[in-house]
């Protein structure tokens, strides 16, 4: 998608705090932190939300969960704990229309959320 932020940060075309990319995957750190470790995982392919998910992305989504606690291991939050959210929709509290997914960690975290 031409205008979405997130396939531009995924190209390079605009700059971000990446603290993880390879060829399917890129994380790079919230502009609003929500934690002191707070990281969007999100796949470098376009798709709007958890609602647009197709079959053909099963495997992609898998990878990103395979992928998510080596980042947390990475990032030094493994085996206190951390947060996997993903906001799905208006209610849901998505602002931006590429699926990421938010790695929150680095205190305790409340339950439930707002
Ligand atoms: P959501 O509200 O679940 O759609 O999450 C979108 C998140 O993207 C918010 O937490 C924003 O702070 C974050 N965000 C928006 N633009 C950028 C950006 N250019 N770099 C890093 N984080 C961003």
């Amino acid at each position: 998608m031409n205008d979405c932020i997130f396939c531009k940060i995924s190209k390079g075309e605009i700059p971000a705090d990446i603290v993880y990319e390879d060829e399917k995957v890129i994380a790079f750190n919230d502009l609003q932190a929500q934690a002191p470790t707070h990281v969007l995982v999100i796949p470098k392919k376009h798709i709007a939300s958890l609602n647009d998910i197709e079959e053909d992305d099963l495997e992609l989504i898998s990878y990103i969960f395979d992928r998510i606690p080596k980042l947390a291991s990475k990032l030094g939050i493994k085996k206190s704990g951390y947060r996997v959210v993903n906001n799905c929709g208006s209610d849901g509290g998505q602002s931006v229309n590429h699926i990421h997914f938010h790695l929150l960690g680095g205190r305790s975290l409340q339950w439930p959320p707002g």
